[in-house]
């Protein structure tokens, strides 16, 4: 179910959150990499020139130095601390993005005669099945594409296979390009693996309901180029050994992220972000504010008589990506094109799917959301 918001608890969180864009910024829309807080971007700005007073800048710095370490250490603290694991968890930094831990998948946990089932309820859940059928058996274990508005919605309660042979259950906890979402972890007796690329750390969720999560960095955690992985260590034990050391995950976490050159400067980004969400009140304070700025948002769709409108069903609608479009294409360039004269960017849909698409991770201001619904309203009845 979709968390209900009161206006009070939305505003008492919203006086955290970074305001509006300093001079010559803009609202930055951008699915990822997206915004950030300007505070985040101020103290990288200091570090690239001198990290910490040792005279050496951010992006100059050793991976093997005891500052680098301390760095790479207090990030790991500070995810840790966000998604509340205990020390049965190893929490990680690995290069590459999302569709890198996809690949790695099916390599560290299926021989060839194992399968894993896959809950395909996005583009993105779709790539992570490509990419493992690629090299093993695996199964679709909810067919997305297959409902009457396709990736219109996620399963419901058990509407999932769950084959009792299936090394793994993965699935996609926020659709980015589809705007849905699951509001909790699907109940499985499988072992559970998450993709929270566009929704880490937006909300409180159950991280031990799973035994791994992933997430590429370049959304609520800032930089591209690097992914934080959550996982148990007795998962990623289990891994075969019949594959190169670079590929496992359990050798990038017993190596503290550094089994070779780390990416740095991404892995102490991550570190800021993650330090940031703690110091607006965590997942929980931020969830009130992105469910509040995501009303906003979806309450303009809805009223404007379906002028805006999208397959998405209601109760599973993204409080990170709110997606619409117009009844024709060519309006859809126009509202992109004109909400640029408003400093509102980046809002033209993913490629495949067509419409406007606001992306409004944590740091996203709520202004941003207020201005987009105001002109939302004014260019359906200017062009409805
Ligand atoms: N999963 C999700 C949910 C995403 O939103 C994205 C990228 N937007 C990816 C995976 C792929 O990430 P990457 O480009 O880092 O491989």
């Amino acid at each position: 179910m979709t968390p209900a918001v009161t206006p009070a608890a939305a505003s008492l969180a919203s006086s955290l959150f970074p305001q509006t864009p300093s001079k010559g910024r803009v609202y930055n829309f951008s699915a990822g990499p997206a915004c950030m807080p300007e505070s985040v971007l101020e103290q990288i700005r200091e570090e690239l020139i001198d990290c910490r007073g040792g005279g050496i800048g951010l992006l100059e710095l050793s991976h093997r130095s005891a500052l680098y370490e301390q760095l790479n250490n207090e990030a790991e603290a500070a995810c840790r601390k966000a998604a509340g694991v205990g020390s049965d968890y190893a929490v990680f930094f690995m290069p590459g993005g999302a569709t890198v831990q996809f690949g790695l998948l099916p390599l560290n946990f299926l021989g060839e005669n194992d399968t894993a089932a896959y809950i395909d309820t996005s583009i993105w859940s779709n790539k992570a099945y490509t990419e493992a059928l690629s090299c093993r058996r695996v199964t679709v274990a909810f067919d997305g594409r297959a409902l009457p508005a396709k990736y219109s919605r996620v399963p419901k309660k058990g509407e999932f296979a769950e084959p009792a042979d299936a090394k793994y259950l993965l699935y996609c906890q926020n659709n980015t390009v589809e705007g849905t979402t699951f509001w909790a972890p699907p109940e499985t007796s499988l072992p559970l693996i998450g993709d929270a690329t566009s929704d880490i750390f937006s909300r409180q969720w159950d991280f031990t309901k799973h035994v791994m999560v992933l997430a590429a960095g370049q959304k609520n955690l800032g930089a591209s180029g690097a992914s934080l992985v959550i996982a148990r260590k007795d998962f990623i034990a289990g891994a075969t050994r019949a594959i190169p050391s670079i590929l496992r995950f359990e050798d990038h976490a017993k190596a503290g992220s550094r089994l070779n050159t780390p990416p740095t400067f991404a892995v102490r980004v991550i570190g800021l972000m993650a330090e940031w969400t703690l110091s607006v009140g965590g997942p929980t304070a931020i969830a009130k504010n992105n469910a509040y700025k995501a009303n906003l948002i979806w309450d303009a769709v809805d009223r404007s008589g379906g002028f805006y409108s999208w397959p998405a069903e209601k109760w599973c609608r993204s409080h990170l990506n709110i997606c619409f479009k117009t009844p024709k294409a060519e309006l859809d360039a126009k509202f992109v094109a004109e909400a640029e004269k408003h400093a509102l960017f980046g809002l033209l849909g993913h490629r495949e799917a067509g419409g406007m698409r606001a992306s409004i991770y944590n740091s996203f201001p709520v202004k941003g959301c207020e201005i987009l619904a105001d002109f939302m309203d004014d260019f359906a009845k200017k062009n409805g």
